[in-house]
């Protein structure tokens, strides 16, 4: 017995419920569009029934869409669980040494089958022993070795096929809730255009809020910082700051070295300048990196960012 199946089941399977579901949804917004509503003032109602068809329309576009994006995915799924309870089916080893309760022979295994109706839903493995004498009960037992005590709850052992009735309108309504491959890719893609208009339209907002704070942030090209911060150092110490080779790519980084003239150790030289540069830098464009800082014999180097959109001077605020 094999619980995989081909791939069209699984998608002629999705398509099924992706159509009643559908059409729920829809019989939903036209028995609210048909019903009277006693909010609506006299006079209206017209434009409450148009409302509502197009909040329909919306709603379904979004439902149809989304049934679509997860199909692939939901089959997958369906079919890795299958296949998984085929090979648990295949690999399960039956116990040895039953016997028969009634004459004491022992006893054969000759059906396996998924068990996974229990209350915790855990699938195993059921085998079936028969007596070779063909005494009755029969017993069973689960491959971990546990034996299968059946309840008399009148619970069926069996699932009957629900028999599918004719419905002449399945083929006209699959065409309009399931998606072909073209129509699907382009929900998708309207999808990521609504996500990156939004993100957009967040980050212009936040841009707006903060417009006053942003504007008092001073924009210093490398020349200037560099006339801003080496008297601001030299005044504790710190001489002959000098830039090194700028690293551009989508952020400008700009390292520098500078000579400590005041006998201090290591660490406080290093704690000294970093903490003076975060200082002096505060209401500027710049920022020291917390990587790449060093000191040997009294020559101390880091790296300074740059941030010159409004959108990277926003995290300078936060
Ligand atoms: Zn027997």
């Amino acid at each position: 017995m094999a619980y995989l199946k081909p791939k069209q089941e699984y998608v002629d399977s999705y398509d099924r419920v992706t159509v009643s579901y559908c059409r729920d949804e829809e019989r939903f917004f036209e028995e609210l569009k048909n019903s009277p509503n006693k909010k609506v003032k006299e006079g209206e109602e017209q434009m409450y029934i148009s409302l509502m068809g197009m909040a329909k329309d919306l709603f379904m576009y979004f439902a149809i869409g989304d049934r679509y994006k997860n199909k692939e995915k939901t089959i997958k799924e369906w079919m890795d669980r299958d296949k998984a309870k085929d090979e648990l089916l295949e690999s399960a080893e039956p116990i040895e040494g039953v016997r028969c309760l009634k004459c004491g022979s022992l006893m054969d295994p000759n059906f396996r089958d998924l068990y996974d109706w229990g209350p915790d839903n855990k699938v195993r493995v059921l085998f079936m022993y028969d007596c070779p004498k063909g005494c009755m009960p029969r017993r069973a037992f689960y491959s971990d070795g546990e034996e299968y005590v059946p309840k008399h709850t009148g619970t069926k052992l069996y699932f009957s096929k629900t028999k599918e009735k004719y419905d002449p309108d399945f083929l006209k309504d699959k065409a309009r809730f399931c998606l072909t491959e073209e129509k699907g890719q382009e929900y998708i893609r309207g999808e990521e255009d609504r996500e990156r208009l939004s993100e957009l339209m967040k980050k212009h907002e936040e841009i707006d809020k903060n417009k006053e704070t942003l504007s008092k942030i001073e924009k210093l090209t490398a020349f200037e910082l560099e006339k801003f911060l080496s008297p601001k150092l030299g005044r504790h110490g710190y001489m002959g700051f000098k830039f090194g080779t700028p690293e551009i790519g989508k952020d400008v980084f700009l390292p520098f070295t500078v000579t400590d003239t005041h006998p201090r150790g290591e660490r406080e030289s290093s704690y000294d300048l970093k903490r003076l540069v975060h200082k002096v830098l505060e209401g500027v464009n710049w920022r020291l990196m917390s990587d790449g800082s060093s000191y040997r014999v009294g020559i101390l180097s880091g790296r300074l960012r740059a941030y010159e959109k409004d959108e990277d001077l926003l995290k300078l605020i936060k």
